[in-house]
């Protein structure tokens, strides 16, 4: 659909202008509003409330795996909508079953490192929150090793996994017995991981740190510490998962399969969703040590199951791979002393300037 043909169907009173007003006034502020006020997208486009077509090159924060508004995701959506939304976890339910056999599937693994088993859950945060819960209750320690750089959510136990001090800084203490490594650096893991440690949590690729990658001999290497130590490999692959770095998880790319596997973002087409997904060495909980009201909920089970069947029917992981390898060629022929490097892998890519980045962003949204 065009501007013009938008605009028509917009009511005059919808510009982004006084959206972003009323956002500015009651919404908490936690966020700074940009001016644009999106109201609807197709495939890799939105619209904002003036008509305006982009082409959306955040993905939505990694979410929209899919693109946007998927029909076989709303068409999903709407006919569970109709039969059953919510189902509280005690419950089996027809579609929550289907989702959880259809992810084992989807979840690559290794002979003896099968991750199938899943806790369903609504964000990134409360997935790592839970993986968190998982490995202290497995191993029975606390001692927790992240990566400098890392980010895991804003929660106070996904916090305290996070590296930047902004935003930790006014809400500490956090959870105690968390600490930081530099990453991509086996020695420096070497050096710090000790039989006390509970797990280690890091991300393949830093998404929001700047796109740099865990090389595969350093995944190796923190895989055969984990196991020489008795500590769980967590990776979070909130960001970097279901198709986005041109594998269905970044992992796979590297041959290491962790023990517990952090999802979220592009899980369910872009209904809220987290999930954890943990193999044999994690022990089964305790009943009752962890839950969720809407964790699992057939609604989000709809929506997800339908974007499986999108990735695998469209061949998004794939196209992701040879898509991402364009992007990346073409990106690195620009011939500009503005750019200090282009980096990623699949379709998650960061170019990184030398100058400021924010009139560059401006200046992009403008041409759309
Ligand atoms: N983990 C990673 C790697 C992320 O990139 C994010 C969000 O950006 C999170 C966890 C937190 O996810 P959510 O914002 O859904 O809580």
């Amino acid at each position: 659909m065009t501007a013009v043909d938008l605009a028509t169907r917009v009511p005059a009173d919808t510009a982004s202008a006084p959206l972003a007003a009323i956002e500015r006034r009651h919404g908490m502020g936690f966020v700074p509003k940009r001016d644009v006020a999106l109201v609807r997208g197709a495939g890799a486009r939105v619209w904002d409330a003036d008509g305006v077509e982009y082409l959306d090159l955040t993905s939505a924060h990694g979410v929209a795996a899919l693109g946007h508004a998927h029909p076989r995701v709303a068409d999903a959506v709407a006919a569970q909508a109709r039969a059953l939304v919510s189902c509280q976890d005690a419950f089996p339910n027809d579609v929550r079953a289907a989702y959880l056999s259809r992810l084992a599937r989807f979840l690559p693994g290794e002979p003896g490192r099968e991750l199938d088993r899943v806790f369903l859950c609504n964000s990134g945060a409360e997935a790592v929150e839970a993986a968190l819960k998982l490995a202290r209750l497995s191993t029975g320690r606390t001692r927790v090793l992240a990566a400098r750089g890392a980010f895991h959510g804003r929660t106070m136990g996904s916090l305290s996994a996070t590296w930047r001090k902004e935003y930790r800084e006014g809400v500490e203490p956090l959870v105690p017995h968390f600490e930081h490594v530099a990453f991509n650096d086996a020695g420096a893991l070497d050096a710090a991981l000790t039989r006390e440690h509970a797990a280690v949590l890091l991300e393949v690729v830093q998404g929001e740190g700047g796109v740099h990658a865990a090389s595969a001999d350093y995944l190796r290497r923190a895989r055969e510490m984990c196991d020489e130590r008795g500590a769980l490999l967590i990776l979070d692959e909130v960001q970097t998962g279901f198709g986005r770095t041109g594998r269905r998880f970044a992992y796979e790319r590297r041959g290491v399969a962790p023990d517990l596997l952090c999802m979220g973002k592009a899980i369910a087409g872009g209904v809220p969703m987290g999930g954890v997904a943990a193999g044999p060495r994690v022990a089964p909980p305790r009943p009752g040590s962890h839950g969720s009201t809407f964790g699992g909920n057939p609604l989000a089970c709809a929506a997800a199951l339908a974007t499986l069947d999108v990735v695998e029917a469209e061949g998004l992981v794939e196209r992701s791979d040879r898509l991402g390898a364009s992007w990346l060629e073409d990106l690195r022929a620009i011939d500009s002393r503005a750019v200090r490097e282009v980096r990623g892998e699949g379709l998650m890519i960061a170019m990184e300037l030398r100058a400021r980045v924010a009139p560059v962003l401006d200046a992009l949204a403008r041409r759309g």
